[in-house]
């Protein structure tokens, strides 16, 4: 039987995202691919350390031991490395005891072409045109920052944090407040506070998630979303409202109107925040695992994008869920 993947929550990665490979890349860029090539054979029994998304990875895994013969998330190594090179990276999957076995090695060329194929959710990687062409594509993805120096994380649940605007949200509000200031942006989220905001580039994905948040035992909820927004009242009233209208789950909000992001993020114990702006992101991913998500370059046919989340039976679509009850508990 063909493995299904539209049932499970699939992660692409890339193999520099996932580990510590640092000095190979400096390699690279020194002394160029074929030097990085025989290094990469050379060492291909020496296990390699432990990169950013790493501890977002192993949460993920451990989803899937809460339901015996019951599997929900598929990561995937999706990395512009040829299949010759990999094997040092396959070894040290099976050293950490990562549940990784399907792997998208597309020798130098392109990676964002494949994510489609491989029906992929979240799409993490340290290199920035990949990241730029899966977000024009409608994709959730985010570029990668270097790891924290001294992160430790014991927590079970995934916790994952979420910047509001230009990430969950369109760019739509952020572009005014950009471009035309404070007044102008609160003047506008004051006047539509009643309209949800339309979907931002992980908008889907966080009704992927909150779509098994809701299969599972409630009383052990296997994670944990934050929204971490520099938004405050009266910008607030819009944010919630439209997680009302999306019907999702988000356990925690943190309105911190210029309180800066990083502490807050440490407390919550995220395993990865994702924010749009780089002022934001490089002060976090020096204490939690953080990446950037790209402004989309292009306007994205709604009809492009699969909105409906996936492995979903119930009718939890945005149009659909206008009267929803408040989950932001
Ligand atoms: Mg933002």
């Amino acid at each position: 039987m063909p493995f299904d993947l539209s049932q499970l929550l699939v992660i692409g990665v890339s193999a520099r995202a996932l580990f510590d490979l640092d000095l190979e890349d400096q390699l690279f860029r020194r002394e160029g691919l074929q030097a990085y090539i025989q290094y990469q054979i050379e060492h291909e029994n020496e296990v390699l350390g432990p990169g950013a998304a790493f501890p977002l990875i192993g949460a993920i895994l451990r989803l899937n031991s809460l339901v015996p013969e019951k599997r929900k998330a598929e990561v995937i190594i999706m990395s512009r490395n040829s299949g010759d090179t990999s094997l040092r990276v396959f070894n040290s999957l099976k050293h950490h005891g990562l549940d990784i076995t399907r792997a998208a090695l597309a020798g130098g060329a392109p990676l964002a072409r494949y994510l489609q194929a491989y029906e992929v959710d979240l799409f993490l990687s340290c290199d920035e045109t990949d990241v730029q062409s899966a977000v024009d594509a409608g994709f959730a993805a985010a570029l990668i920052y270097p790891p924290p120096t001294d992160y430790s994380s014991a927590l079970d649940a995934i916790h994952i944090a979420f910047d509001g605007d230009a990430v969950l949200f369109s760019e739509e509000s952020e572009r005014i407040y950009q471009e035309e200031g404070l007044e102008a942006f609160l003047r506008h989220e004051t006047e539509n506070a009643l309209k949800p905001l339309p979907d931002g580039p992980f908008a889907k994905l966080l009704r992927t998630l909150s779509v098994i948040q809701n299969e599972t035992d409630p009383s052990k909820p296997p994670i944990r979303v934050a929204l971490v927004t520099a938004r405050n009242a009266p910008a607030h009233e819009r944010a919630i409202r439209t997680l009302r209208a999306w019907r999702v789950r988000v356990d925690e909000a943190h309105f911190l109107g210029g309180i800066p992001k990083a502490q807050v993020l440490r407390a919550f114990g995220a395993h990865m925040f994702f924010d749009d702006q780089h002022s934001h992101v490089e002060p976090a991913s020096r204490l939690v695992p953080s990446a950037r998500v790209p402004y989309r370059t292009r306007i994205i046919d709604e009809h492009e994008i699969n909105k409906r989340p996936k492995a979903v039976s119930s009718e939890l679509t945005s149009e659909s869920s206008k009267t929803g009850e408040d989950l932001l508990n």
